[in-house]
């Protein structure tokens, strides 16, 4: 005789209703990264990093910025 080979695994116990599932979601919201103004150019630019729009870090130029073709 053929012997079955049926696995047991766990199984939610019942449907998660859509408003259930919609509400768990509801604090998965995206948030809009930290900006601040750079103080050099004034563009905004993501915090304690060098600024791509004019090279410059805490008031002083330290990398040189290519010109976009
Ligand atoms: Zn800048």
């Amino acid at each position: 005789m053929m012997k079955l080979n049926i696995q047991m695994f766990a199984v939610p116990f019942r449907k998660v209703s859509k408003t259930r599932k919609r509400t768990r979601q509801a604090h998965k919201a995206m948030t809009a990264p930290g900006m601040v103004a750079c103080p050099t150019c004034g563009e905004m630019i993501k915090p304690h990093r060098v600024c791509k729009h004019c090279g410059s870090y805490k008031k002083q130029n330290v990398v040189e910025v290519k010109e976009a073709e």
